[in-house]
């Protein structure tokens, strides 16, 4: 792995924190669960805050939120399965403008089922498009799925998805704007990695209207990963989740 990709890599351990933190090993259940990752160690301590994802959307003030600023080009160029998910790295190049900031598209990984909920629904699947902006600072689109057709845009990133350990090329590449549905109208509030360090201040922007994948798509990320991944929902405490 190339220098700077470790370094980005350290900044949203949403998914890589095995190649990250080799010597904290966490996982999804059992007592390295999330009910005691902040235990883990000291750089987990985040895990304890006050401002966590995932959480239940729900009690919405309204917000004339901006349309989201999407400008994404065919990008996706290796997937990998960590043992914690399955994540597609991105090529450099494709931007979310928010807040007068630039953020580039660095990796889009799956939870299975949805870590988030809204309106305390869950869903079988949810995609985390995670960006970077140059100071570091880190902003999630996220985005439902629900069970229905095929979805060719994951048809095309692979066959299968790989095992554990595994990593694949995607060729041709693809541009995950393709993945998007049609109304980007969303949710937004702050928050954190949803993996350890669970790290704070990531601005979380979460999709209203779902888009479909296939029983057999969800089962082979499912399978792939060989348990759920979703951390359960956290406290919103004094945050306010706009719409
Ligand atoms: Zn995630």
């Amino acid at each position: 792995m190339k220098r700077t990709a470790f370094a980005i890599g350290t900044l949203f351990a949403c998914a890589n924190a095995w190649a990250v933190t080799p010597g904290t090993h966490w996982d999804y259940s059992g007592d390295v669960g999330p009910e005691n990752w902040a235990k883990l160690t000291p750089e987990f301590h985040s895990c304890a805050g006050q401002n966590q994802s995932p959480v239940n959307l729900d009690g919405f003030i309204e917000a004339e939120l901006a349309p989201l600023e999407l400008d994404y080009r065919a990008g996706a160029s290796e997937v990998a399965n960590n043992g914690h998910t399955v994540q597609v790295a991105y090529e450099p190049g494709s931007t979310l403008s928010l807040d007068g900031k630039t953020f580039q598209l660095i990796q889009f990984h799956f939870h299975m089922p949805s870590e988030n909920q809204i309106k305390g629904q869950s869903y079988p699947l949810e995609g985390h498009l995670v960006h970077a902006d140059e100071s570091g600072n880190l902003a999630v689109l996220a985005l439902m799925f629900k069970e229905g057709e095929r979805n060719t845009v994951l048809a095309s990133l692979w066959n299968a998805p790989p095992a554990v350990g595994k990593k694949q090329p995607v060729s041709p590449s693809i541009n995950v704007r393709d993945m998007l549905p049609a109304e980007l109208d969303y949710y937004r509030f702050n928050g954190s990695l949803t993996t350890p360090p669970c790290s704070e201040g990531v601005r979380w922007l979460v999709l209203k209207q779902p888009i479909v994948a296939s029983h057999a798509q969800i089962e082979a990320l499912t399978q792939a990963v060989g348990h759920a991944n979703n951390r359960p929902l956290q406290p919103v405490n004094a945050r306010i989740i706009l719409q």
